[in-house]
């Protein structure tokens, strides 16, 4: 069985970055997409804060150039889903979705977060069409219109802060009668007059045919129903690290996402490495996830020259 140099799990900027630098530093890094080739980017509709791209870039385009690029150094690229890994030995071992098992020195996990959704079929329907999990990534195109977040944590504290700069009105719909967010970013939600919170309020729908024009709420104590008119509807009820094979092997915090050694992608096995959203809870931006993508490959590569093996 061949031990290859570098496997990358995992397909969005932080994977797709450590490929380019693992594939010029002679790593010869065998990538797997997972099951949704290109991460939460093939989801946004135009990116504007990934800089080089003074006119901005639609997400899949950029995914796509990050791919090409990762390809033009030669990165094998295989679209599969990793299934389980084998940390014990000094050669780790991974198990793809249709059997074959892999042999590598190092291994670079970018398989980053997803966005919980409240699994509404207008949720789907709507999708970049004014459904949103990213008021950074999507909100400036709301600005001028009335917008709702659904959430009582800091996420949806923060997105609806955010949001009030650049919205007349939003509307923070939170499901108890108190948020789980930290005292300040209450206060702050709170004092914001262009904020108002919905408390006790579940979002029954989501309204509009081919764009979002408001949504049917329900609230939970009094059974009443109502509307509101919106053209902006941004889902932060948290986000779910992609960290459930590496359970029992890899250090994880409370909510799972794999913990690394300060200022490094290291985690607690040698030769194993994370980057970008997986080890990440609080930046979550494509350009912080592609350079700790970066950070991951070169912390590769330092390894396998330590171990004579590069
Ligand atoms: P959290 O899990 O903390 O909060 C999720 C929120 O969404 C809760 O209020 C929850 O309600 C609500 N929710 C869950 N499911 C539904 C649903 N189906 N319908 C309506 N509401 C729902 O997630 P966050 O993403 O807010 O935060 C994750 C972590 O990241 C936290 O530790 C947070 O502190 C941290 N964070 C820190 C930031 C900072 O420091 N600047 C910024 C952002 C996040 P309920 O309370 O009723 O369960």
């Amino acid at each position: 069985m061949e031990n290859h140099h570098c496997i990358i799990i995992g397909s969005g900027p932080a994977g797709y970055t450590a490929a380019i630098y693992a594939a010029r530093a002679n790593m010869k890094p065998i990538l797997f997409t997972g099951a949704e080739p290109g991460g939460q980017l093939m989801i946004t509709t135009e990116v504007e804060n990934f800089p080089g791209y003074p006119d901005g870039i639609h997400g899949p385009k950029l995914m796509e150039d990050l791919q090409k690029q990762a390809e033009r150094f030669q990165t094998d690229i295989r679209y599969e889903r990793i299934s389980g890994v084998d940390f014990t030995g000094p050669v780790h071992k991974i198990w793809t979705e249709s059997g074959e098992v892999l042999h590598s020195h190092a291994i670079v996990i970018a398989t980053g977060a997803s966005a919980k959704w409240l699994g509404l079929e207008s949720e789907k329907r709507l999708m970049n069409k004014g459904v949103s999990a990213c008021a950074v990534c999507d909100g400036f195109f709301f600005r001028g219109m009335e917008v709702a977040v659904v959430g009582g944590g800091d996420t949806a504290a923060e997105e609806a802060s955010y949001l009030a700069k650049l919205c007349p009105k939003v509307h923070l719909l939170v499901r108890k009668e108190h948020m789980r967010a930290s005292k300040i970013m209450q206060d702050r939600v709170i004092n914001t007059p262009n904020i108002e919170v919905h408390w006790n309020t579940e979002t029954e729908d989501i309204l509009g045919e081919n764009e979002v024009e408001g949504v049917k709420l329900k609230n939970s104590k009094t059974g009443e129903i109502s509307t509101i008119s919106v053209k902006g509807f941004f889902v932060a009820i948290g986000h779910q690290p992609n960290s459930g094979i590496f359970e029992n092997w890899l250090d994880m915090d409370d909510a799972k996402y794999l913990i690394t050694k300060a200022g490094s992608t290291k985690t607690n096995i040698s030769g194993v490495f994370a980057c970008g959203d997986i080890q990440d809870r609080v930046y979550r931006q494509a350009v912080t996830a592609a350079g700790s993508g970066c950070m991951a490959a070169l912390d590769a590569e330092r390894y396998l020259t330590s171990q004579g093996i590069l």
